[in-house]
């Protein structure tokens, strides 16, 4: 790993910012081969009786072999095999949930979440209102939040994300991860590149309204970031060794956000954007797209937009006065390094097919209508202060 755990947490009370950070709840994190062993052998030490949520296919990818350590070693499971809904997706929504509590005996001590996001989502909730802990065993570098504390869910077709709680510990083992369908690589690989416009719009954000940063937090994200960028081409290949950098990316965004505590390190207006589309996929009933390759495709889209059209709107409302944008002014050199730090749309887009990934709006089936609707309302959904919501407040979009 090119960053250790040990000094991520250190962070918690010793950052160079000077700002104490908040606690990371993960006690063990492992990546590597092997990762599931250890696995079994950690829950040994800490739990007699476990539940593994999982799906058809994750089972196949990672729940049997865990399952038979587990065995092994003599402690009690079950399965709880998520079913997925009419469209054949498996979905974070009520009816997973109660699936998985009544999965539950009432003396199960914890949940193992084997599987992508959306599992861990299940997983992540269902154990925190039965108050007892959840380990994470991913099985695809998909997306950074298998560490988060947020989990998103889909209730009555609307969501919304419920503050719960971050796994005890994580167990990625790249033998597994190796044979991830390479669409969830894909999206593992987007979600990470959306970070090139999320820490421009933190940055701006702070700078504009100031709202809380952290340059070294700031750094840790941009490092997963180049991880990610510098192995496109092995990724493309599928070779184990870029596979296993990018989840250690993903893993590192994600435990930086635990340690801001808040999602502003690895979530801007690409984030707002890829949100907006999925409600309204949600909606119109169509299937949902994997959040990565939304969050891949809306920074292209949204690099394109910061390039070009931030600086003459920071003209626009300091001239007409807007605050908070307005106190910008005096500081465009700030302003202009911020957008400069945003990649053309045009080399966003060239990473993504470089993938063979979805690089356009098109190639998700989303249309432009939609994009340009998405664009004047998705900064509405956070309360932050992206250079989206500039380009809104002084209708430059
Ligand atoms: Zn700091
Ligand atoms: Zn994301």
């Amino acid at each position: 790993m090119r960053w250790s755990f040990e000094e991520l947490k250190r962070l918690e009370t010793d950052c160079p910012c000077g700002e104490p950070h908040h606690a990371i709840p993960v006690e063990r994190l492992e990546v590597g081969p092997g990762a599931l062993d250890e696995a079994a052998t950690w829950i040994k030490a800490r739990f007699g009786r476990v539940v593994l949520v999982m799906d058809e296919h994750t089972r196949l990818a990672a729940g049997d072999a865990l399952a038979q350590r587990l065995t092994d070693l003599g402690v009690v499971w079950t399965a709880c095999i998520v079913e997925p809904n009419g469209q054949g997706d498996v979905v974070a929504d009520e009816a997973s949930i109660v699936q998985v509590l009544i999965a539950c005996g009432p003396d199960v001590e914890a949940l193992i979440a084997v599987g992508s996001g959306t599992l861990h989502d299940i997983a992540r909730f269902a154990s925190a209102k039965m108050r007892i802990p959840f380990v994470s065993v991913p099985t695809a570098p998909s997306v950074d939040g298998f560490t988060s504390a947020g989990a998103p869910l889909i209730v009555r077709g609307v969501k919304t994300t419920y503050q719960t709680h971050a796994p005890v510990a994580v167990f990625a083992d790249t033998a597994v991860l190796e044979q991830a369908p390479k669409e969830l690589v894909w999206a593992g690989f987007g979600d990470v590149l959306g970070k090139s416009t999320s820490l421009a719009d933190w940055a701006f954000g702070a700078l504009a309204a100031g709202e809380p940063y952290c340059s070294h937090l700031a750094s840790l994200t941009r490092e997963a970031l180049e991880t990610a960028v510098a192995e496109v081409r092995g990724l493309a290949e599928g070779r184990p060794d870029a596979i296993r950098h990018l989840m250690e990316a993903l893993l590192l965004s994600g435990l930086v956000m635990l340690l801001f505590g808040q999602s502003h390190p690895a979530s801007g207006g690409e984030h707002h954007l890829s949100h907006d589309w999925e409600m309204e996929f949600l909606r119109s009933g169509r299937r949902q797209i994997l959040h990565g390759l939304k969050v891949g495709v809306a920074c292209g889209v949204l690099a394109d937009l910061y390039r070009s059209r931030v600086e003459e709107a920071v003209a626009a409302a300091a001239e007409a006065g807007l605050a908070p944008w307005a106190s910008l002014a005096g500081r465009e050199h700030e302003v202009r390094a911020i957008v400069a730090s945003v990649p053309p749309g045009d080399r966003v887009r060239a990473l993504m097919r470089q993938l063979g990934a979805p690089a356009e709006p098109e190639d998700l089936g989303i249309e432009r209508s939609l994009v340009s609707s998405s664009l004047k309302r998705a900064h509405k959904l956070r309360n932050r202060y992206t250079m989206l919501r500039l380009l809104n407040d002084t209708n430059a979009i």
